[in-house]
C-alpha cells in the first residue's frame, strides 16, 4: 500500500476508535524510554491517541492504555522495562487495561520473546518501523480482544502526515532523517532503526514555517546521523525534490534559518565525518544555529576508534576541533563518551583523557560500555572488567566536572540570551532557560515570561546551573502599559 493511503486507512481507525471513546473518559499513560527521537516519536503516539478521544495521565492507576515507548542502546533499560510491565499485571485483571509496549527494543527477538513468555497479558507490541500502525493495533486489541504482534524487519519508510501532541508550547523536535548507515561496533541503532533515509525538504520546511506560526521559537532537528541529511540520496543518485534550494544538511540549514519566528536551531545527534565545510560554514554563518555543538567522541584513542568502526582517529577528531574553533565565533562543544569498550587498556582510556583536557567540553555525556546482543562489540572477547570501568569512568568524571566548574566560571558577569521554559523544580517563584550553550539558568521572574526569549545577566554558578538576574519583567510590564 503506498504511504498516503497508509496513513489515510490508519486515520479511519482513529475515527473508529474515538466513536466508542464517545463520551466517555478515557486515558492513557505513557513512559518513554531513550533519546530525543523517541521522545519525538512518542508525541506522535500521544497525537494519535488524544484523536482517538483518550486523555494523558500521570497516574498508571487511572490509565485504560499504557503504552511503553522503548529504547535498546543502554543495557539497563531492559530490567527498567521489564520490572514496569511486571508492576501493571494487577491492573490488567482488575481493570483490564490494554497494555502496548513499542520502540526500538521490539525490534530484538530476544525481547519481545521474553515478553511473551513471561508477560503473557501484554495486549500489542509494535516495532520502530509500525509505529504509524498503532490506531490500527489498538482497535483490533480493543475490539478483537486479540494480541497484536506487528514488528517487521525492514529497511525503513518515511511517514508523513501523522497527527502529534507535543510536549512544549515553544521548543519543537522536528524528526529530519531516520536510520543509520554506520554500524558502529558498539551500537544496536543501525539493526533496530533500519537504513538512513531523509524526509524531504518540503515537507520538513513546511512543518517548521507552521511550528512558527504557532508560536514555536526553538527547533530541534534530530536523526540517528543528522548532518548526513540527503547524503544517501544524493551518493547513490536517488531522486530527490530540491525545495527552497534544499539539497544537504548545510543548505537546510540556510533554508529554516530565513523562517521568521524562529529563534533558535539546534540538531542532534551528528557524526564527527560528516561535518563537512559546507557545515561548519553554515553554523557560522546562521545566526539562529546554536554556537553549541555536539561533537560525538567516544573514544580518544585510534586503535579503540577503529575497533569501534567511528571512522576518524584522535588526530583527525582534534584536527576537526580546530578548524570548527577557528570558523565558528564563540563554539562550544559537547559530546559523548564510551568507557571500556572492550581491548581498551588504561593507556588507551589515557589519550580520552588527553582530548578532554584539549577540547574543553561544555558538556560530556558520559557512559560505561555496556554488550548489546546482535553488535560486533558483545562478541569481542576482551571484555573490560566491570570494577575497571567504573574506576575509569571516576576518574573521567572527576576531570568533567572540573572543567565544567571552570567553565562555569566565565560566565559571571555576562549577559546570556536564553529562552525561557518554565519554572524551576526546587522554587515555584524562580524560572528557568538555557542559553544558546544549553546551560540551565535560574531566575526570579514573572511566569509570563515562559516562552519568551531573554537576556539575563549571570551573578553566580553552580555546578549543574548558573544563577541570574533580568530586567524582563520590568520591561514586559511597561510595554503592557504603553500598548494599554
Ligand atoms: S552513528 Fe554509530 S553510534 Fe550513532 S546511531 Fe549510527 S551506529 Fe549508532
Amino acid at each position: 500500500m503506498e504511504i498516503s493511503e497508509e496513513i489515510k486507512e490508519q486515520k479511519k481507525y482513529i475515527e473508529k476508535i474515538k466513536e466508542i471513546n464517545q463520551e466517555k473518559d478515557r486515558f492513557y499513560h505513557i513512559l518513554t524510554m531513550g533519546c530525543q527521537l523517541n521522545e519525538n516519536d512518542s508525541e506522535k503516539l500521544c497525537g494519535m491517541l488524544e484523536k482517538m478521544g483518550y486523555k494523558k495521565t500521570e497516574k498508571q492507576s487511572q490509565a485504560d492504555i499504557v503504552l511503553f515507548n522503548t529504547c535498546c542502546v543502554r543495557e539497563n533499560a531492559e530490567e527498567r522495562l521489564f520490572g514496569k510491565v511486571g508492576e501493571l499485571k494487577n491492573l490488567k485483571e482488575e481493570k483490564g487495561i490494554i497494555i502496548a509496549i513499542g520502540g526500538c527494543m521490539m525490534q530484538e527477538k530476544h525481547i519481545t520473546d521474553k515478553i511473551k513468555q513471561s508477560y503473557p497479558f501484554v495486549d500489542i507490541l509494535f516495532g520502530t518501523h509500525t509505529l504509524h500502525k498503532f490506531p490500527e493495533n489498538l482497535y483490533k486489541a480493543l475490539k478483537e480482544k486479540k494480541k497484536q504482534e506487528d514488528i517487521i524487519d525492514i529497511e525503513g519508510e518515511i511517514y508523513e502526515g501523522l497527527p502529534i501532541k507535543r510536549d512544549s508550547k515553544f521548543k519543537a523536535s522536528v524528526t529530519i532523517m531516520n536510520g543509520c548507515n554506520n554500524f558502529c561496533s558498539y551500537c544496536i541503532v543501525p539493526y533496530v532503526r533500519g537504513r538512513e533515509r531523509s524526509r524531504k525538504p518540503k515537507d520538513i520546511i513546511n512543518e517548521i514555517k507552521e511550528l512558527a506560526k504557532q508560536g514555536y521559537k526553538e527547533i530541534t532537528l534530530l536523526g540517528q546521523n543528522v548532518n548526513s541529511y540527503l547524503r544517501v540520496e544524493r551518493e547513490k543518485n536517488i531522486p530527490f525534490e530540491e525545495y527552497e534550494e534544499v539539497n544537504s544538511f548545510a543548505t537546510l540549514l540556510y533554508a529554516i534559518n530565513k523562517i521568521d519566528g524562529i529563534e533558535r536551531i539546534r540538531f542532534v545527534s551528528p557524526h564527527p565525518k560528516d561535518f563537512t565545510d559546507d557545515v561548519i560554514q553554515a553554523i557560522a554563518k546562521c545566526d539562529k544555529v546554536c554556537k553549541l555543538v555536539h561533537l560525538p567522541l567516544q573514544a580518544g584513542n585510534s586503535k579503540v576508534l577503529k575497533e569501534m568502526n567511528r571512522k576518524y582517529t584522535k588526530e583527525q577528531y582534534l584536527e576537526l576541533v580546530e578548524k570548527m574553533k577557528k570558523t565558528i565565533p564563540n563554539l562550544t562543544l559537547s559530546t559523548d563518551i564510551i568507557v571500556g569498550f572492550p581491548g581498551e587498556t588504561d593507556e588507551e582510556f589515557e589519550d580520552t583523557l588527553d582530548v578532554v583536557k584539549k577540547v574543553n567540553y561544555e558538556q560530556v555525556y558520559m557512559f560505561i560500555y555496556s554488550r548489546r546482543v546482535g553488535t560486533p562489540g558483545d562478541k569481542m572477547e576482551n571484555q573490560i572488567p566491570e570494577e575497571i570501568k567504573h574506576k575509569r569512568f571516576d576518574k573521567l568524571k572527576s576531570l568533567v566536572e572540573s572543567q565544567i566548574a571552570q567553565n562555569n566560571k566565565k560566565y559571571i558577569g555576562t549577559k546570556q540570551k536564553i529562552l525561557v521554559e518554565g519554572t524551576s523544580k526546587n522554587n515555584e517563584n524562580m524560572l528557568t532557560g538555557r542559553t544558546d550553550s544549553n546551560k540551565v539558568v535560574v531566575f526570579e521572574g514573572e511566569k509570563e515570561l515562559i516562552g519568551t526569549m531573554q537576556e539575563v545577566e549571570i551573578i553566580s554558578e553552580h555546578m549543574w546551573y548558573l544563577k541570574g538576574e533580568t530586567k524582563g519583567t520590568v520591561f514586559k510590564c511597561l510595554t503592557e502599559i504603553v500598548a494599554k
